[in-house]
């Protein structure tokens, strides 16, 4: 069976990036405080769906999730998933300077080094949130000791994205670049395999994604987050297609999970990749 990368951005429910939500973090903050909802059952649902399917994953954890939760990171690296990290704040990488990154990096990587005892090798930015403005990101990874990057997202959305970034694993500064999987029609792109994508594409739409992707030589990858594992958790105070996308027909996440699971071997990027990171290979860029 084909090899390919289940991730799980791990993060806790008020962590979204939406244009909406910029002031109201008070408001916010007070509401996770009310509402005391516990984001690890839902880790615990991920270990034990994997389980039953022998899959692994790569989770890549942000730092304040880790010290918010502790137990529930050590327990999913105790399962052999990948701990990678997705910074240490869900802030937006191309709002911050080269210098308050390289902060941001350290801080992700030093908090899960400290708990685990073992740095992280994989990268991805919160909301995707790298392009042209942060032409630097490559260079400060490789600096931190980052080995692979998956912050690429070859789509234009109206919050991150880039419509010609490479749709195969490509190189930047000694740092693999591993994209977000997409379906592509002779340029026409069309995202099916992350998050509210996920949820909203039809299953057979993302069975034939993924078999289009792997024949195309693509990575073969599905990205998800704790939360959309429980409809019931709580919401964000967003309106309009904000609203719309970040709570599409959750309830169809663990089904459609269960049943791509059944194909494919799903690994953690750090296996699935060992023998083009080991050999310094470069994959042809596209
Ligand atoms: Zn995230």
């Amino acid at each position: 069976m084909m090899r390919a990368m289940l991730t799980l951005d791990v993060e806790d429910w008020e962590h979204a990036n939406y244009g909406q939500l910029k002031g109201c973090g008070g408001e916010i903050a007070s509401e996770v405080r009310r509402k005391a909802y516990r984001m690890d059952a839902n880790i615990d649902k991920w270990l034990e769906i994997l389980a039953d399917h022998d899959a692994c994953s790569t989770a890549f954890v942000l730092g304040e999730f880790a010290e918010k939760y502790p137990e529930a990171v050590k327990r999913l690296a105790r399962a052999g998933h990948e701990i990678a990290t997705h910074g240490q704040t869900h802030d937006l990488i191309y709002e911050m300077s080269r210098e308050t990154f390289r902060e941001f990096l350290k801080k992700g990587i030093g908090t899960l080094g400290n708990l685990l005892g073992k740095t992280p090798v994989g990268f991805r930015a919160p909301s995707w949130s790298v392009d042209e403005r942060t032409p630097w990101l490559c260079e400060e990874l490789a600096a931190q000791g980052i080995k692979y990057d998956s912050s690429l997202f070859p789509v234009r959305t109206p919050l991150f994205g880039r419509k010609n970034a490479p749709l195969r694993l490509s190189w930047d500064a000694g740092v693999l670049r591993i994209p977000a999987t997409v379906m592509d029609f002779g340029g026409f792109r069309v995202p099916f395999a992350s998050g509210a994508f996920f949820r909203i594409m039809p299953l057979p739409v993302i069975l034939y994604g993924l078999e289009r992707a792997s024949k195309n030589g693509q990575p073969v990858m599905i990205i998800l987050h704790p939360r959309e594992l429980d409809p019931a958790h709580p919401r964000l105070p967003l309106s309009g297609w904000e609203r719309m996308v970040h709570y599409a027909r959750l309830g169809t996440t663990i089904p459609k999970l269960c049943a791509v699971l059944e194909n494919y071997n799903w690994r953690s990027i750090e296996l699935v990749c060992a023998p083009i990171l080991d050999s310094g290979a470069k994959p042809s860029d596209n």
